[in-house]
């Protein structure tokens, strides 16, 4: 084990080489402590005032969270795998197109470099009031998601609405993943769309010591997909929009979606049913408010603009 000291934010910076080590520090450091995989996310979060955890707890040497591989009729992904990796691996692109597609629209290059694919499920919500600087939140007044006691975006609602911005989450969803993660000895899997709560400042229920050490994917499911993003630079930005789309050899449609809600909104349909009728259920389903550089009519409108080209797509591609 290593620990040294960040310069800017006084953490105690721990580096486990197992899982088990990693278990036993969130456990001394119940409460106060952070995961960090690729940092890409949680450090700028931290020099933004938004994460002030005095201990960091760096995943990366940990050899049980790396490798992907098919096993038990899935393809498992260690959660450690960078998105430059899933972008371009063999496996990952012949069983799953759409994930490798997803992982190559997240932010640019370098940053793909150091980003997992844990941390982007995990990756915090987001909203144009909350990722601010401290002196600029406290200029305006903290909102629910900082410790104030309102949602300054809707003007005073008594919740709050930051989105879910992870690209792969939808892809992940739409191909019916599921999240294993490790809480001292117990393992979970369950499906990843579980995980999200739909309330924006606390978004997800994982218990605070799991650590996530994979994503399993069903192979053989024959599933023909379409994903698309809406973002104001192709060269570098979060999410505005994302849907992904999938039909499986049965004939059923999975509809998943970030960018519009604090969770991920999920519609499944039959192939035989109205694309019209999927379009207004996903556009119900999106609780998107005005707190993104693209309005929320703007974005809703996307929606039946995006699932429509997605429907043709997953169609044309079956027959
Ligand atoms: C300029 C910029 C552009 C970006 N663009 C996008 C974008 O287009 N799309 C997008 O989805 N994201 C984007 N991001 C956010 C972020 O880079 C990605 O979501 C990235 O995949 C996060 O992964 P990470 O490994 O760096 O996570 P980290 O920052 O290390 O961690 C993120 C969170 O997950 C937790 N965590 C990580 N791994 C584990 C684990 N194995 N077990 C338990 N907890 C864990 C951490 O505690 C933390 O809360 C962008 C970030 C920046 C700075
Ligand atoms: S949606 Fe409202 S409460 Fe949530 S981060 Fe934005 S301003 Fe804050």
């Amino acid at each position: 084990m290593n620990t040294a000291t960040l310069p800017t934010a006084e953490a105690k910076y721990l580096l486990p080489g197992s899982l088990r080590e990693a278990a036993d520090m969130a456990a001394q450091h119940y409460g106060h402590f952070r995961f960090v995989a690729g940092g890409t996310d949680v450090l700028v979060n931290r020099f933004q005032g938004n994460e002030a955890s005095t201990c960091l707890i760096d995943l990366g040497r940990i050899p049980d969270l790396h490798g992907i591989a098919r096993a038990d009729g899935h393809l498992r992904i260690g959660a450690l795998e960078t998105l430059e990796r899933l972008q371009g691996d063999p496996l990952v692109l012949a069983e799953a197109p759409m994930l490798a597609e997803a992982a190559r629209s997240v932010g640019a290059p370098l940053l793909r470099k150091a980003a997992t694919l844990g941390g982007n499920v995990l990756c915090e919500n987001r909203c144009l009031y909350y990722n601010q600087s401290e002196w600029w939140r406290e200029s305006v007044g903290y909102c629910l998601k900082c410790n104030g006691d309102i949602c300054i975006a809707t003007g005073g609602r008594n919740a709050c609405f930051s989105e879910l911005v992870s690209d792969t989450a939808p892809a992940l969803i739409a191909l019916d993943a599921e999240i294993e993660y490790a809480d001292g000895q117990a393992v979970t899997r369950t499906p990843l769309e579980r995980i999200y709560t739909g309330d924006g400042v606390a978004p997800r229920n994982l218990p605070p010591t799991a650590i996530v050490t994979a994503l399993w994917l069903p192979l053989g499911r024959g599933f023909t997909w379409a994903f698309h993003k809406l973002r104001e630079r192709q060269s570098l930005e979060f999410t505005s929009l994302t849907t992904a789309m999938t039909l499986d050899s049965g004939g059923r449609i999975k509809v998943a979606m970030a960018g519009v809600d604090p969770r991920p909104v999920v519609v499944e349909a039959a192939a035989t049913d109205d694309p019209e009728a999927v379009v207004r259920k996903a556009i119900k389903g999106a609780r998107a408010i005005d707190n993104d550089m693209f309005t929320r009519l703007y974005r809703r409108e996307m929606i039946g603009v995006y699932l429509r080209d997605s429907f043709n797509t997953v169609t044309a591609a079956r027959m």
